[in-house]
């Protein structure tokens, strides 16, 4: 079977089909320019020795220096996260923010873990990799299973070895550490912006629009929020446990409050209008609709249940969440995907707007973070939707045209010999 990574690059022949990318730069793009492979000794709080393996790898700097979470997780591989860093560099240059693409993670499910146990993982994975992290080199920031009070620990323990505080070396901290205010709700903002940009272009409004969502966590929930305070009408949810569903519509704010009060959406049940149903996440996802909206996990659109797909539009919310195959049949079906690397860009857009705050040694108002991230990615979105139309593609090969067109550009400027 392909790696992810690998099906990552099949993207770029479906790109050389329709537009001409430098050859030099599509080659070297295939390989990421750094990868730091590291052993973490942690002593348990029961006085055992266990070894982790954690990763960093940088992918892209053409554009600047590398951005990119850090994931801790029992399945984190090389191959993944060399996937997960070329994405980035891809994401960061869409939107056009002055940063590269880079990804790390440690191989760990965090829940065996103490408290003590994750700080002292953390404060050891930091000083293995401090070398090739820092504010002009590389910038981490959480991703699954990594908090703002771990991204506190990161630079707390990079301030000790460089001797000074540089909050600016991660994004995604705490407030009071030196985060920026928008962030919680970035993803989700961003991907309620490139929605209302392509309505608005095809004249189509949000108004009464029955919408799916899949995941209710940090990039789906404010976005359920946002669009039923618009008066889009939310017909079905879910999250690990499963779903709820209401052809009339859901009420989205009881739904938050259940689900942060009982621990599940499916005890939202009964304070949900009448007619409201438990759906499993398979009837979730060919439940019609107008809009279905992938915020839980890779890999949930199939070639299993493509086909059975009732819905207009796709915004990807979660990363990778169509496999290749699907993504076939959907195109040929004419379901328009609005693309991850596009969607969900609103949360290192606010990573680099804390990034600026740090380094100007400001702190923006949550209304200029706002007004700032719905600039940025009405531009992007705009120029994915031109890209489109200008090359006759899906938007997701316009995505990496303008990421792979900014990239070689960048290289062959900086550097003509490659
Ligand atoms: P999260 O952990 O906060 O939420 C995940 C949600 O998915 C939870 O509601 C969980 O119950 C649900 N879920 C888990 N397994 C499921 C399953 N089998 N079926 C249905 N739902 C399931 O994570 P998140 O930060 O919201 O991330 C969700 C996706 O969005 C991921 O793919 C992530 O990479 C992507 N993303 C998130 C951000 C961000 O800023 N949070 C930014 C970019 C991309």
């Amino acid at each position: 079977m392909a790696t992810l990574f690998e099906n990552v690059l099949a993207q770029l022949d479906k790109v050389i089909k329709v537009a001409h990318i430098d050859n030099k730069a599509l080659a070297i793009l295939s390989h990421p320019e750094r990868v730091v492979e590291v052993a973490i000794p942690l002593i348990r709080d029961d006085g055992s020795l266990e070894i982790f393996r954690g990763y960093r790898v940088q992918h892209s700097s053409a554009r600047g220096p590398y951005k990119g979470g850090l994931r801790y997780h029992s399945q984190v591989d090389l191959e993944e996260v060399k996937a997960l860093a070329f994405l980035m560099s891809m994401k960061t240059a869409v939107i056009d923010i002055p940063l590269g693409g880079g990804k790390g993670g440690i191989m760990v499910d965090p829940k065996i873990l103490s408290r003590g146990e994750l700080e002292r993982l953390t404060r050891t994975f930091t000083r293995a990799i401090a070398d090739f992290i820092g504010p002009n080199k590389d910038i981490p920031a959480p991703d699954v299973n990594t908090t703002p009070q771990i991204m506190d620990w990161v630079a707390d323990e990079y301030g000790k070895i460089v001797g000074h505080p540089e909050p600016a070396v991660v994004t995604g901290k705490s407030i009071e550490a030196g985060g920026s205010l928008g962030r919680d709700t970035a993803t989700s903002r961003g991907a309620f912006v490139v929605l209302n940009t392509y309505l608005k272009k095809q004249g189509i409004p949000l108004r009464g629009l029955r919408i799916v969502i899949q995941g209710f966590g940090n990039a789906a929930e404010p976005l359920a929020t946002m669009l039923s305070q618009e008066s889009a009408l939310v017909i079905a949810l879910s999250d690990s446990r499963g779903g709820i569903a209401n052809p009339k519509g859901l009420d989205v704010a009881k739904a938050k409050v259940d689900k942060e009060n009982k621990g599940t959406l499916s005890e939202s049940l009964s304070n949900q209008p009448k007619g409201t149903k438990i759906i499993s996440n398979d009837e979730l996802l060919i439940t019609e609709c107008d809009i279905l909206i992938p915020a839980a996990l890779e890999n949930q659109l199939t070639k299993e249940n493509a086909l059975n797909v009732k819905a207009k539009y796709i915004l990807e919310v979660a990363n990778g969440p169509t496999t290749p195959e699907a993504e076939e049949i959907l195109v040929k079906r004419g379901i328009p995907i609005l693309p991850d690397i596009l969607v969900n860009a609103g949360g290192v857009a606010v990573s680099y707007f804390e990034w600026v705050q740090n380094r100007e040694g400001s702190h923006w108002s949550a209304y200029e973070v706002d007004r700032k991230l719905k600039e940025l990615m009405e531009r992007a979105a705009g120029g994915v939707f031109v890209s489109a139309d200008k090359y006759k593609t899906d938007l997701r090969i316009a995505a990496f045209i303008i990421a792979l067109e900014r990239i070689a550009k960048a290289m062959a400027l900086r550097n003509p010999d490659t």
